[in-house]
Formats: structure tokens, sequence, C-alpha cells
């Protein structure tokens, strides 16, 4: 087969994963064996799960598409802001369900915190973390590129900052959940969702001025914290009103 080049361009924050003399850059790649178009933009750094749109000089294609002569290539990111695209979307949004990699604690506490499914174990290994995805379909959160890059990842997505309140409002925004904010409702520790629970069934576990000065709790049913709206109550609801002020200043 005859070698040919395939010029890509990266749009919008899918420049974050090309080094920095790439940026704003064309990367060319020379092949010389049929190679899909997954393989060649992964090659590049950038995971699929980021890209939500790829077009093959000038049309529309989708993750198999496979290169076989010369081409030049557009690989537009899912929060695309500068543009209205109509292209086939190779990503969905609205997805509420997460599994997150054993260094995302902060990030997991922060989404559950907001009423958020999140999947998490510290010491699960990448077997583990990719069966708990595919089984129950569920939108992975790494920070290791190559994970994200295995084949049988539908949804996922890499967050760009180290800090546990921004990497929020990167997830926020890029699956949309914004409206679907539940504060309150899972319990941080296990995921499961709260119950109600009347202070007779859980005053014994309280400490003495907890017992004197509140009413309302809560309880999980799985591991059973008690949760109420003491002191770290505050704390909590000022940490989601700033993360609500960052998406909404973002958008
Ligand atoms: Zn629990």
């Amino acid at each position: 087969m005859k070698p040919f080049t395939v010029r890509l361009s990266f749009r919008g924050d899918l420049e974050f994963f090309l080094g920095p003399k790439f940026r704003n850059e064309t990367v060319e790649r020379r092949l010389s064996e049929r190679t899909s178009i997954k393989d060649v933009i992964e090659s590049c750094g950038i995971p699929h799960p980021e890209v939500n749109a790829i077009l093959v000089n000038g049309h529309s294609v989708a993750f198999d598409h496979t290169l076989v002569s010369d081409a030049e290539v557009e690989v537009l990111p899912v929060v695309d802001r500068d543009t209205r695209r109509t292209e086939q979307h190779l990503q969905s949004a609205g997805i509420n369900r997460f599994v997150a990699d054993g260094h995302l604690g902060k990030l997991t506490r922060n989404l559950r915190l907001l009423g958020f499914d999140v999947a998490y174990e510290t010491r699960a290994d990448d077997r583990e973390l990719l069966d708990v995805m595919a089984r129950e379909n569920r939108a992975l959160l790494t920070r290791d590129r190559r994970l994200l890059m295995h084949s049988i990842v539908r949804h996922g997505y890499y967050p760009r900052s180290q800090n546990a309140v921004e990497q929020t409002v990167e997830v926020l925004r890029r699956f949309e959940l914004v409206k679907m904010i539940t504060p309150f409702t899972r319990c941080l520790r296990c995921n499961a969702q709260l119950e109600d629970a009347a202070k007779a069934d859980v005053v014994e576990q309280l400490e003495p001025l907890t017992k004197k000065y509140y009413d309302k709790f809560r309880r999980c049913p799985a591991c059973k914290q008690i949760y109420w709206s003491g002191s770290h109550f505050a704390r909590m609801q000022k940490r989601i009103e700033d993360i609500r002020s960052k998406v909404r200043s973002q958008a």
C-alpha cells in the first residue's frame, strides 16, 4: 500500500491534550496501512470520549471510519461554545451516572453532594473500573488517558483541572447536569440515596448537643451514617453555591 499523509486539526479545548509545541498547529501523521480514525486521533494523545465530531475531507464520520489515502481531518470537542454545528454527534449529554478512578475522591464527594450517583473504590484497578462502567452503564471519570482510550469506553471524561471544585464544574458542563442537581440526597461515604429518619429512630446515635439542637435527620440505609444540618452543613452549602456560580459564570 502506498504511504499517505493525514493532517489533523483539533478544535476547542482538545488542544489541552496536545503537547505545547503542537498548540494551534496541524498535526501530521504518515501512514502506510489502513488505519481507523479512532487510532489516528488517539495516537495524537486525545482519548475518543473527548471527541464529539470528526470531519474527514469535510464529511462527518464515526470512530470506525478507515483511512486509506491522504486526508484533512477536523476533530471537534464536546463542549464547543463557538460554533453551532450539525455533524453527527459521537457523544451524548445528560448522562448522570459515573464511575470515578481512585484518584478522584474529592470530585466524587462533590458530585455525590449534588445528588449524583458515583461509583468509587479507592483500590479499584483498571479492569474493575471498566467492568463497573460497562455493567452499570456509567460514564468513566479518570485522568488516566490510556484507560479512557480503551475501546469499550462509550462515555467518559478527563478532568482538566487538578482542583476538585473546578473538576466538578467541568463535569457539570460536559454532561449538562446543572438542572439535575439535587443537593443532600445521597450518602457522601457510600453513594446510597438518603432516607428521612425520625429523631426517635436515630437518637441513640447522636451526641448530646446534636440531640438537643436538631430535629430533622436523614440516614443512609446502607452504611447507617446520619446527616443533619449542623456546622458542616453550612460549609457544604457554601461549596454547592460556589460550584453553581462557577458553572453559571462560564456558561
Ligand atoms: Zn452510606
